[in-house]
């Protein structure tokens, strides 16, 4: 069975099907016709393609294109290994413009350790089950060959079972100058004394030009792929690498592939190639900003269609994120490093990654991806683990039925929810609908602010690390002069709305609120108040004892002009009963829309998932979504987010939801609530890189702003972008950037965004 894919001028007739491995997409983009040929024929790609590839706006396409590659070279098992890094020195005689982590021979915060303190390195840090050791650092000229050679020999001694991965072919070349040897020399004596294979670092980008303005003391590329050659001819495995992102082109970075792809005809030992995104931050080049996450993907696969004869495309977590990282399993990549344990050099250049990753973890975020985690040693034999693996819980494969949607059926979507995790064919077919619906390249956003005027709340959510109970000594009530200075804050920075967002306050009636708004209406009049959620409203009423019609008519009059949908988390009471017993109903949930849109307001819809739901759960949640907008049409947009557990009474109780399983859940968003207009892109939650992802996933809308955002973050959160930030991203997928009101009205800029 083939695949159908096509958008056209309506989302009726866009269908998916679920793809068998070996058959390819139509691509949108004409100039991939003749490269998807050449992919399918399983030919080499020319220079040309690499840069059609890397340009293509069509990124279904390419990506379909380098997962069937993928697919094809390993099927879907996904690999790891269990590692750890160490950096026996800082210090190094070179300035290399990107660098953050060097230090200069007489810099007080330079270190060098001796042999024993290594190895009590190693005894600290080394993960139980560890089968490799990865050694890179600083060119010191006192570590000289003999030095490594003591230590790789120390190391063999005392831990046997690691395989030592070390030294980059510039610390080779390094050894080799300082002891007047040949590289070959050099690696002999290494190889001897242990050395088990060499990290691919400091490719950088081979490009003369661009080599010369980076890390001109280094020796050129071509000493990169003769210390790679000589290693080889040794019997040497290695990885290769391209740090990219920083003041090289396009063309650059096909250039590169290209040259690792004959070095790789040539002596035939790289086994895998790792795309190394630049992390800027205290480097020299710190004003080339970070690169995208669409960028991030493109690498990934266009490396993996462009390197023909390299085996592993791995997606280095550490420099791209841990979400990032887990969506290029979907673009081409196989191979999800390792845990890795204490990592320094892209944490100097401000990586917010975090330091490990245990083994679970891994297996969780390949596993969602719906592949199957494969531990391996260092030379990609698998590991039969001595310690427990941990469960796998989910169902795997393709299915490779067809489910259409002139209107997605209830089972349909679940049967997608529970069993497809075929995010390339996801996307793009939620990308279709979206461009169906809205053809134009332009995704919208707002200026605004969350304002949390209280975090006093009685309902106690196991999953909110925002709420105080009444009393406790942070519970406050926002006084009038800090919210005053929020507002102003907000015009200052162009805003045109303000989110209000409370917990639910046992002492405060309907004439509380109602005065809040009045001052805002009569100080404020350019400021759109956008607040309350369904929950807050509900007990607005009760507290008040009032209808819930008085209260939200009585809110609209004093001010109020549109209400947010949160409180929705998952609307369903096995759900709700589990995560927030206190909380109103599913159906109190959709009496308060109800209400609302029969008043004439417009509200949003929201879903938080990943915490502990099942998958069907979800789809109940968009059908009940979906058959109030039949009836009343009042929401404007779908907002879905992830769970966050820092600090909350959930933390390490359910299974957390990933990027994948986040852009997956939105795509199926898409296609299943077709009479919604708009999707917003939840980068506060996923970060800039996946947030831009979403934009082929669905999403028309990058949300706003949130010049402050207290209720997620409190559960470890830390995302924010302002304006120049989000335009930044949008224009980097190929689309224009438009700021909007609350109903999605275009509208001009009030302060100018910059470029
Ligand atoms: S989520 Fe809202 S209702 Fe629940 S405890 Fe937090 S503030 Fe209260």
């Amino acid at each position: 069975m083939g695949e159908s894919l096509a958008p056209g001028p309506g989302f009726a007739v866009v269908s998916l099907t679920l793809r068998p491995q070996e058959t390819f997409f139509t691509p949108v983009d004409p100039l991939l016709a003749p490269i998807a040929t050449k992919v399918d024929a399983r030919e080499r790609l020319s220079f040309d393609d690499g840069v059609a590839l890397y340009r293509t706006p069509d990124v279904h396409t390419l990506q379909a294109l380098a997962q069937t590659v993928r697919t094809r070279l390993h099927g879907a098992r996904t690999f790891y290994n269990i590692n750890t890094h160490l950096e026996p020195t800082n210090k190094c005689v070179f300035q290399c413009r990107f660098c953050a982590f060097a230090k200069k021979l007489n810099d007080p915060e330079g270190y060098a350790w001796s042999v024993e303190e290594v190895l009590a390195h190693i005894r600290e840090t080394a993960p139980e089950h560890a089968t490799e050791i990865h050694i890179v650092g600083g060119l010191h000229p006192k570590l000289t060959t003999a030095y490594y050679a003591e230590l790789f020999r120390a190391i063999r001694r005392e831990f046997p079972h690691l395989h030592i991965k070390a030294l980059t072919a510039v610390e080779i070349d390094f050894l080799a100058r300082m002891d007047r040897l040949s590289h070959t020399e050099v690696l002999k004596r290494l190889i001897e004394a242990g050395l088990g294979s060499m990290p691919g670092g400091g490719a950088e980008i081979f490009d003369p030009e661009i080599w010369d303005q980076i890390c001109h003391q280094k020796p050129g590329f071509e000493n990169y792929l003769a210390v790679h050659g000589a290693a080889h001819r040794l019997g040497l495995k290695s990885n290769c690498t391209m740090l990219y992102g920083h003041i090289e082109s396009i063309e650059h970075r096909v250039d590169h592939m290209i040259r690792l792809r004959e070095q790789q005809d040539r002596t035939g030992g790289f086994q895998a190639f790792v795309p190394l995104a630049f992390n800027p931050m205290h480097t020299d080049l710190e004003e080339q900003g970070w690169t995208t996450g669409l960028d991030d993907l493109r690498t990934i696969a266009v490396s993996r269609l462009m390197l023909d004869n390299i085996p592993h495309i791995k997606t280095y977590w550490i420099m791209v994120g841990v979400k990032l990282a887990q969506v290029a399993l979907s673009w081409g990549a196989d191979d999800l490093d390792g845990t890795v344990t204490e990592e320094q050099i892209t944490h100097a250049a401000g990586a917010d990654s975090p330091q490990a990753l245990t083994v679970d973890r891994l297996h969780h975020l390949i596993e969602e991806a719906g592949l199957v985690p494969v531990e391996r040693d260092t030379l990609y034999s698998e590991v039969v683990p001595p310690h427990p693996q941990p469960l796998s819980h989910q169902w795997r494969g393709e299915r490779g039925e067809a489910i259409q949607s002139s209107r997605m059926t209830f089972n349909e979507a679940v049967d997608l929810m529970e069993h497809c995790h075929d995010l390339a064919a996801l996307g793009q077919a939620a990308h279709a609908v979206r461009l169906a619906r809205h053809p134009e390249p332009v995704v919208t956003y707002i200026v605004d602010r969350n304002i949390n005027y209280s975090n006093v709340c009685t309902e106690l959510c196991k999953f909110c690390a925002f709420y105080r109970p009444k009393g406790h000594s942070e519970s406050y009530i926002l006084d009038r002069e800090t919210f005053a200075r929020k507002v102003e804050e907000l015009r200052e920075a162009g805003g045109r709305q303000i989110l209000l967002q409370g917990g639910i306050h046992p002492d405060l009636k309907i004439e509380w609120y109602e005065e809040m708004l009045r001052w805002l209406r009569s100080d404020y009049p350019d400021i759109a108040i956008h607040g309350f959620s369904a929950p807050e409203i509900y007990r607005f009423a009760e507290i008040s004892g009032i209808s819930l019609r008085e209260t939200i008519e009585r809110l609209r009059d004093a001010g109020l002009q549109s209400i947010p949908g949160g409180g929705a988390e998952i609307l369903t009471e096995t759900s709700r009963q589990r995560i927030s017993p206190l909380k109103i109903t599913t159906d109190q949930w959709f009496e308060v829309m109800r209400t609302a849109h029969d008043l004439g307001m417009r509200t949003t819809a929201t879903m938080m998932l990943g915490c502990g739901e099942a998958p069907r759960e979800r789809i109940e949640h968009l059908e009940r979504l979906r058959q109030l907008q039949d009836e009343t049409g009042g929401f404007t947009a779908f907002i879905c987010w992830t769970f966050q557990e820092e600090n909350t009474a959930l933390r390490g109780k359910v299974p957390l939801a990933g990027a994948h399983e986040y852009l997956r859940m939105l795509s199926i968003a898409r296609l299943y609530l077709d009479n919604f207009e708009n999707m917003q892109s939840s980068w506060v939650t996923q970060g800039a890189k996946i947030g831009q992802l979403a934009l082929f996933h669905g999403a028309n809308d990058m949300g706003s702003t949130m010049l402050e955002e207290n209720v997620v973050s409190a559960a470890g959160t830390i995302f924010h972008m302002d304006a120049r930030g989000i335009e930044r991203v949008i224009r980097d997928a190929g689309f224009r950037p438009q700021q909007r009101d609350f109903f999605y009205n275009p509208v001009e800029p009030r302060v100018p965004v910059g470029c």
